[in-house]
């Protein structure tokens, strides 16, 4: 099956809001020349997301959420529900990067509540699944990714699963500059891909994109993009470039 790559770029805490809505409008301006070929997404701060809407127009730019509220509204203060994403534009949400996951200390039972909840509401889900250094050196890579996968999965049926995407990024490549080596990131997007087949069907396993994510660069995208159950880059520091972010997303489409 033919899985048109999708490539988001996580802004994290970066950019004003005049930086995030020039970013964007370059980003979208460029974006035709590869319409068809890959699919972007781009994740802004949350303050910035309308003007971001605004600045990507009828593009084809897919707009999401860093996070989402595993509430729907109410006293949650400094939280951002699913509708609120949909009316500043959104259509997808990231949720369980390493960033909230280690950073945070969020947990599986509440990342399976938000995953349900944005999924409820109309939301596409980008979760993300990964090991620390540690459990990689204890051989405990891919229990601990597909233990991510089935807690934050926990309450999604087959037929959401048209609306969820997996990105595995090893927490010690993010944002350090060390990549997993393309056999490395192969061997662990297959064992995703073979869990989903089995706790889902062979049809869906074969549907869904699985991103890799963790200092992908124009430089070393294209080897990481080859490989058979790689359908795509979440990207965070050369996102915030739009050279640097269309050369990977280039890279992706040209993926033999
Ligand atoms: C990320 O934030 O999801 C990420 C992969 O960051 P970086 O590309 O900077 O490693």
């Amino acid at each position: 099956m033919t899985r048109i790559p999708l490539v988001g770029g996580n802004w994290k805490m970066h950019l004003d809001g005049q930086g995030a809505a020039a970013l964007a409008s370059d980003i979208s301006r460029s974006s035709g020349s590869i319409e068809g070929e890959v699919e972007l997404a781009i994740f802004p701060p949350h303050p910035y997301l309308s003007m971001v809407s605004a600045a990507i127009g009828g593009s084809g730019v897919h707009l999401g959420g860093q996070d989402v509220s595993d509430e729907p509204s109410g006293a949650f203060t400094g939280q951002v529900s699913t509708s609120m994403l949909i009316d500043c534009g959104c259509s997808i949400t990231l949720i369980g990067h390493s960033e909230r996951r280690h950073g945070l200390g969020e947990q599986d039972e509440l990342l399976a509540r938000k995953v349900r909840i944005a999924l409820d509401g109309g939301l596409r889900v980008l979760l993300c699944v990964g090991e620390t250094l540690e459990e990689r050196d204890q051989g405990r890579t891919f229990d601990t990714v597909i233990g991510q996968v089935r807690g934050s999965l926990d309450a999604v049926t087959l037929d959401d699963m048209s609306r969820v995407e997996l990105a595995y990024e090893p927490v010690w490549a993010i944002g350090t500059g060390r990549t997993a080596g393309p056999a490395e990131a192969q061997e662990v997007h297959a064992a995703l891909r073979s869990e989903l087949c089995s706790r889902y069907d062979a049809r869906s396993a074969a549907r869904i994109r699985i991103l890799y994510g963790g200092s992908v660069k124009p430089a070393n995208a294209a080897e990481l993009m080859a490989c058979e159950d790689i359908d795509g880059a979440l990207v965070g520091g050369a996102s915030l470039q739009a050279e640097s972010f269309l050369d990977i997303a280039r890279a992706t489409a040209r993926r033999e």
